[in-house]
């Protein structure tokens, strides 16, 4: 399968490198396609804006939708949204690799979606959704939290499945991905070396088995 694995962590020894590499070997050793980006160390401008285009239909009154309409059509976005989006619809699975920020993704990869999909290529009116223009591939979410798994419950952090509902039904969902379970590690800094040793098994294995796993959804 063609996979595309995003990396949203500013250290290249974090556990989420660790993650994202572990990934790239089990996938590539399962016979697989994997494209990647590294979101810091390729230095990624996460700041969307005029700058996402090269001309502008309407210089007078910016409006981000209305640009990109124009864009997709004349062909005017920036060279790096571009090749982003190239990757994303060469993939048949997209992955997210990010440690949890503010119950969220880090705002380098928020940046990464806003400039990305862009209306008239990713979503319109009426191709949302089973509709959306990725309808058929899936996506999954890899993080890692500090907070430990005990808290993440309604009379806490609440439910990390509520918590994640944004961006895998506001995004994801909402463009056409089915998304799978995501592959969370709660609390990574107060885990051993050997719980995380295994821990990095666990994901090796779970993407060794990723075709049975869909075939099995
Ligand atoms: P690291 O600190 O990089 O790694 C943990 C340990 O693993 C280190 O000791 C490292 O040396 C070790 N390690 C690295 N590679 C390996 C390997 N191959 N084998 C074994 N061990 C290895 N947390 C929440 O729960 N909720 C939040 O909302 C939240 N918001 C945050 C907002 C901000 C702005 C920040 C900075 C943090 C926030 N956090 C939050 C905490 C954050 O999610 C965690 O710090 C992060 O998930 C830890 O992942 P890491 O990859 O940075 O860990």
């Amino acid at each position: 399968m063609k996979i595309l694995i995003i990396l949203a962590h500013p250290e290249e020894k974090s556990f989420n490198a660790a993650l994202f590499n572990t990934a790239i070997k089990s996938l590539e050793e399962a016979g697989h396609e994997v494209k990647t980006t590294d979101l810091y160390q390729e230095n990624y401008q996460p700041v969307s804006g005029k700058g996402n285009f090269t001309q502008l239909e309407n210089p007078n009154y910016f409006k981000q939708q209305n640009e990109e309409l124009f864009a997709v059509q004349q062909s005017t976005l920036m060279p790096d949204i571009v090749s982003e989006q190239e990757k994303i619809e060469w993939c048949e699975i997209m992955i997210w690799q990010f440690p949890l920020y503010w119950f969220s993704v880090p705002a380098i990869l928020k940046g990464w979606i806003d400039k990305v999909f862009t209306m008239g290529k990713f979503y319109d009116n009426g191709k949302i959704f089973d509709n959306g223009f990725s309808a058929g591939k899936k996506a999954m979410l890899s993080l890692t939290t500090g907070g430990p798994q005990k808290n993440y419950v309604e009379d806490k952090y609440g439910d990390i499945n509520s918590i994640l509902f944004p961006i895998h039904r506001g995004i994801l969902e909402f463009l056409g991905f089915s998304v799978l379970q995501p592959e969370i590690i709660y609390s990574v800094e107060r885990l051993t070396d050997e719980e995380r040793k295994t821990l990095l098994d666990r994901w090796s294995k779970r993407l060794m088995n990723i075709e049975q796993e869909i075939m099995r959804n």
